[in-house]
């Protein structure tokens, strides 16, 4: 793997231009910043989805006015025998990609495949060559894509130090033992759990939910996690006016829900996608009888949203305290989480709504690189996800029988007043699975001659590491 990770390096470092800011204004100071947008699960059919509700058919949302556009080729591997290819990814395995240059397997927070060693991120590289950092997710931050720059472990459902048997709580079925990761405990000489290690890191501004992980005693039992952050210089805030009062100087960290932050947007009256219902006689035979498709919906404000920071306003506050006094610079991660925990759900409103987020995130980067031209500003996903577009009325709507997605099909009316049908199909259990397209991947114009039409994931590490001159 460091071979492969070498050869990347070797090949972005090969590609690049000499470092000129492409808008031609003369920078103000030698700072040099990569910010690095994550759409959780942001595959096409989610963008397509989300363009055609916020912005219309004919519409283009800011991704789609970036000058640079490419294809990432996401890859995965089995743990044992490592190596073996995996076509689908998980959340973990791709930050880790993303954030150390490394091919892992499912589940794996910047540690290898087989060997479990801890693998370098660009956050610690950044950190030791003296760039300020920041995470800011609406999901936990102790979720897989944030804790794939900062924390090592075998895996990532151990993100507070109850380390072992992590548990699916299922009504009606029954509790699925998942496992743990005691070989990580601190008293095994591991790095303990994901919340530990964001408490004793180095990282300047940490912004999201997840409290609950924090809640929890430290493995040696001396207080909170919280308590150990406060411990290690982090200011801790939990609401939206601290968020916005907080002023640079000290580390932050802010942890706005129990866990993943509430979703922008639901289906109206909280609907999800539905399944068809074939009549009495459909299900004596597929060429009688009829179906009912589910009424159609319109989206709506999630009332747990309120009073929720958004992604855009803590991309502002992290930007404030990284760059406040900086002349060296930074490297934000800020991940739109929640269009991948949506569409496992079947709620095509809440990835809209998250997209929407992530627009938002988006502009503020981009208005952050317009005044500092030495800023590389990456938009990717991590792997694609469940949710189809699929037609209204069906191809085959002239045979004389009934036809309907074996799936679960959601009707939104959309603002310039069609209805868009969603479809999910990819298991009957209650939740949804990755799928396993290639993510898109866009830049500004910092990008132009460092990003290659179709890359490999890996060399999204090898991209940001060269332009930060790590
Ligand atoms: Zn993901």
């Amino acid at each position: 793997m460091k071979y492969l990770h070498s050869i990347v390096c070797a090949l972005a470092v090969a590609a690049a231009p000499a470092a000129v800011s492409q808008t031609g204004q003369e920078d103000t100071t030698h700072s040099r910043q990569v910010i690095l947008i994550i759409g959780d699960g942001m595959g096409e059919q989610q963008i397509t989805i989300a363009r055609n509700y916020l912005e219309g058919a004919t519409g283009r949302l800011l991704m789609d006015n970036m000058p640079v556009r490419a294809a990432v080729q996401v890859l995965t591997i089995e743990d044992k025998p490592a190596g073996k290819p995996v076509y689908v990814a998980d959340s973990a395995n791709t930050a880790t990609s993303i954030a150390t240059g490394v091919i892992t397997s499912p589940g794996r927070i910047a540690t290898s495949a087989g060997t479990d060693e801890d693998l370098t991120t660009i956050v610690e590289l950044a950190e030791s060559a003296g760039f300020r950092t920041g995470l800011v997710t609406t999901a936990s931050v102790t979720d897989a894509t944030a804790a794939a720059f900062v924390a090592h472990i075998s895996m990532r459902l151990c993100e507070n130090p109850e380390l072992v048997d992590e548990v699916f709580y299922d009504a009606g079925y029954r509790d699925i033992h998942l496992g743990g990761c005691p070989q990580d405990a601190r008293k095994r000489g591991g790095p303990g759990a994901i919340s530990e290690q964001l408490a004793r890191s180095s990282v300047d501004v940490i912004l999201g939910g997840g409290a609950r992980h924090f809640a929890v005693r430290t493995e040696a039992g001396h207080g909170s996690v919280l308590e150990l952050a406060r411990a290690e210089g982090f200011h801790t805030i939990d609401n939206l006016e601290q968020l916005q009062r907080s002023q640079p100087g000290r580390p932050l960290l802010g942890l706005f829900a129990s866990g993943n932050l509430p979703l922008r947007l639901q289906g109206e009256a909280a609907r999800i996608a539905e399944k068809p219902k074939p009549s009495l006689l459909n299900r004596l035979h597929p060429y009688l009888g009829s179906v009912t498709l589910p009424e159609t919906m319109a989206c709506e404000p999630n009332p747990a949203f309120k009073g929720t920071p958004s992604l855009k306003k803590m991309t502002d506050t992290a930007l404030e305290h990284l760059a406040a006094d900086n002349d060296r610079g930074f490297f934000l991660m800020i991940e739109s989480a929640s269009i991948d925990k949506a569409a496992h759900k079947r709620n095509p409103c809440g990835s809209i709504g998250e997209v929407a987020q992530l627009e938002e995130a988006l502009h503020t980067a981009l208005a952050f690189a317009a005044k500092h031209p030495q800023t590389l500003v990456l938009v990717t996903a991590d792997h694609t996800q469940a949710a189809q577009l699929v037609p209204y009325t069906s191809l085959y709507a002239q045979f004389p029988v009934p036809i309907y997605t074996p799936g679960h099909l959601a009707r939104i009316e959309t603002p310039e007043g069609g209805v868009m049908a969603v479809n999910y199909a990819t298991n009957d259990f209650r939740r949804e699975e990755h799928t396993g397209a290639a993510v898109p991947l866009y830049a500004n114009a910092e990008g132009i001659g460092r990003v290659s039409p179709f890359l490999p994931q890996p060399e999204l590490f090898a991209i940001m590491v060269d332009y930060l001159g790590l």
